[in-house]
C-alpha cells in the first residue's frame, strides 16, 4: 500500500467512532504494524450523546446512563481502558419501576418478565390491566404462532399475541422508551427477534419467556426483568423503566460508571497513543481521491475550515443522516438508503430537589401508559436508582420528553419543554416544589428508527457499497442503539478496516 503506514479517517467521536479509533490501534499494535489514524469530530467535544455534567454534588447524564450488563462490550472496554473499579451495578434491593396509568402511578406487577407475568397471583391482583385485557393477554397461550416468513412491527406482533391494553399500558411505554419510537412502526426482526423465536419455538410469547426466565433463575418477588436469551440488537435501557429490580448478592441487569458514563468517553480517548483527534472539525465532503484500490490516498476527505486529508480507509462513524451526503459522490445508492432511516428528537430534563421537598422515591422511576396525554414519557429517580451519582441530601430526577409522532415539546425552547415537564410532575407525582436545579438537554435527531424492513435497508446499503470496501459504517444507526452496541459495531469497524489494509 503507501510508503507510509496505512492511514484510517474515522469520522464522528461519539463511542463508536472512539471505540473504533481504540480497537484499530489494538489490531495494529498485536500485528506489529503500524497504521496512523484521524479521528475527526464536528462538535468541541467528544462523546456524542454520552454527555456527562458534574454540577456540585450532582452528576448529570445528559444521554445515556447505563447500559445492559449482558451486553459484554462495554464492560470489556471500561475495563480495558482502567475503569474496572468505577463499574457499579443498579441498586439492589426491591425497586419499583412504575407505570402512569389512569391518572396514577401503579407498580408493576411482582414477577413480570418485560411482557409476561411469571408470578400469576400479584398480575392478577394489579389494577394496571383491566380483566378483560388479563383475558385477552392470556389468549397467547392457544393463539397458533404466525406462519408467514418477513418482518412485521413489534407492535403488531404483541398485539396479535397480548391484545392492544398489553400493548398499550405495558409493553410500549416499555419497548419504546429503548427507541422514543412507535412500536407500531418498529421492526420486530430487527429489534426483538427473539419474541418470534419465542413465538415459533415455545407457540406463544408467555410460555416461552417463562420458560427462559425459569430457565435462567427464577426472579424474586417483586422483580421486573429484561427479556433474556439472543442479544436484541437495538436492546438499551428503557429510560425509566429500569427493566430488573435485585435482590441483595444478585446481579444487576444494568451497569453504570462512577463519575458518570462520560469517564468512559475520557478513559477511551485518554488511551489512544497514535490517534490524532481533532474536535471542531466537521468532514463535509468525501470522494475517491488520487490513489485506486490498494493505492495510497483512495479518499479525499474536506474538513470544515477547507483543507483535504487523503485516506486510505475511512469509518463513518456518524448518525445516517450525516453519512449520507458523504457516501453520495461514491454511491449514491447508499445514500438514498442512508437518507431514508427515520430519526426522533428527544430531550431529557434533569431536576434536583432537597429530598425534603419531594414525596419519597421509592422506585426507579416510572414510564408512561400510551393511553395518557402526558409529555413525560418517562421519568427516572436518578438519586434512588443511582445513588453513586448523587451525593448529599439531593433528589434528583431525569425525565424524558418526545416520541415518535410526538417529537414538537422536545425541539421548544428550554423554557418550555422545563414547565411542560413540571406541570406533568406536579400531576402525576404531586410534585409542586422548586427545583434547585434544573437542566435541558435537547437531543434533535438523536433516535434512529428501526423501522420494519430495517434489515433489508442495511442489506440494500452493503449491497451498494459492496465495491468500495474502504468505506465502513458503524454505529446507532445500524445493528443496535445501545452504548454496548455501539462498541461493539466499532470495535467490527476497526477489524473490517484492518482486513482491509491488510494489518
Ligand atoms: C437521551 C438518550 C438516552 C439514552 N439512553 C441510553 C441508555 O441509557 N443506555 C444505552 O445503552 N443507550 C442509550 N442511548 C443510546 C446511546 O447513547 C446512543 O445510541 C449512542 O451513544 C450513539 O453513539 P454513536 O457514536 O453511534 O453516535 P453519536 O453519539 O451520535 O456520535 C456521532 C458523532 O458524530 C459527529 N458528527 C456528525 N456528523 C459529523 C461530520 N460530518 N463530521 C465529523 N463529525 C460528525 C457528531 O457530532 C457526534 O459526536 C440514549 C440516547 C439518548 C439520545
Amino acid at each position: 500500500m503507501s510508503a507510509g503506514p496505512p492511514r484510517v479517517a474515522v469520522v464522528g467521536g461519539g463511542i463508536t467512532g472512539l471505540a473504533a479509533a481504540y480497537y484499530l490501534e489494538q489490531q495494529a499494535r498485536a500485528a506489529g504494524r503500524e497504521v496512523e489514524i484521524h479521528l475527526l469530530e464536528e462538535a468541541p467535544v467528544l462523546g456524542g450523546k454520552v454527555q456527562t455534567e458534574q454540577a456540585g454534588e450532582l452528576t448529570i447524564e445528559a444521554g445515556p446512563d447505563s447500559y445492559l450488563a449482558r451486553k459484554v462490550a462495554a464492560t470489556r472496554l471500561a475495563q480495558a481502558v482502567g475503569l474496572g473499579d468505577a463499574l457499579v451495578e443498579s441498586t439492589p434491593g426491591r425497586l419499583k419501576t412504575y407505570v402512569y396509568h389512569r391518572g396514577r402511578l401503579h407498580p408493576l406487577p411482582e414477577g413480570m418478565v418485560l411482557v409476561a407475568p411469571t408470578r400469576i397471583g400479584p398480575f392478577l391482583a394489579s389494577p394496571l390491566i383491566s380483566p378483560l385485557g388479563k383475558l385477552r393477554m392470556a389468549l397467547d397461550l392457544v393463539l397458533p404462532p404466525r406462519q408467514e416468513e418477513g418482518d412485521e412491527s413489534i407492535g403488531a406482533f404483541l398485539r396479535r399475541r397480548l391484545g392492544d391494553e398489553a400493548v398499550e399500558v405495558l409493553a410500549g411505554p416499555l419497548l419504546s422508551g429503548i427507541y422514543a419510537g412507535n412500536p407500531d412502526e418498529l421492526s420486530l426482526l430487527a429489534t426483538f427477534p427473539m419474541f418470534r423465536d419465542l413465538e415459533r419455538r415455545h407457540g406463544s410469547l408467555v410460555r416461552g419467556l417463562l420458560r427462559q426466565a425459569r430457565g435462567a433463575r427464577p426472579p424474586a418477588a417483586g422483580q421486573t426483568r429484561p427479556p433474556a436469551g439472543p442479544a436484541a440488537p437495538g436492546e438499551a435501557r428503557p429510560p425509566g423503566a429500569p427493566g430488573r429490580r435485585d435482590t441483595p448478592g444478585s446481579r444487576s441487569a444494568f451497569v453504570s460508571l462512577r463519575g458518570g458514563l462520560g469517564r468512559l468517553v475520557r478513559a477511551v480517548a485518554g488511551a489512544l497513543q497514535v490517534t490524532r483527534v481533532r474536535t471542531g472539525t466537521a468532514v463535509r465532503r468525501l470522494e475517491r481521491g488520487p490513489g485506486g484500490l490498494g493505492h495510497p490516498g483512495r479518499y479525499r476527505l474536506t474538513l470544515g475550515d477547507g483543507t483535504t486529508l487523503q485516506a486510505d480507509a475511512v469509518i463513518l462513524a456518524v448518525p445516517a443522516y450525516a453519512a449520507a451526503p458523504l457516501v453520495e459522490p461514491i454511491s449514491p445508492g447508499a445514500a438514498a438508503a442512508l437518507a431514508a432511516i427515520p430519526y426522533v428528537s428527544t430531550a431529557v430534563v434533569a431536576l434536583a430537589y432537597r429530598r425534603s421537598q419531594v414525596p419519597p422515591l421509592e422506585g426507579s422511576g416510572f414510564v408512561v401508559s400510551h393511553r395518557e396525554r402526558r409529555s413525560v414519557t418517562a421519568c427516572t429517580w436518578v438519586s434512588s436508582k443511582w445513588p453513586h451519582l448523587v451525593a448529599g441530601d439531593w433528589a434528583l430526577l431525569r425525565c424524558f420528553v418526545g416520541r415518535a409522532g410526538d417529537e414538537e415539546l422536545a425541539l421548544a425552547p428550554e423554557p418550555e419543554i422545563l414547565a411542560a415537564v413540571r406541570r406533568d410532575l406536579a400531576e402525576m407525582m404531586d410534585l409542586r416544589a422548586e427545583p434547585a436545579l434544573t437542566r435541558v438537554y435537547r437531543w434533535p435527531r438523536a433516535m434512529p428508527q428501526y423501522r420494519v424492513g430495517h434489515l433489508e435497508r442495511l442489506a440494500r446499503i452493503e449491497a451498494a457499497l459492496a465495491a468500495e470496501p474502504g468505506i465502513i459504517l458503524a454505529g446507532a444507526a445500524y445493528r443496535g442503539v445501545g452504548v454496548p452496541d455501539c462498541i461493539s459495531q466499532g470495535e467490527q469497524a476497526a477489524r473490517q478496516a484492518a482486513a482491509f489494509l491488510g494489518l
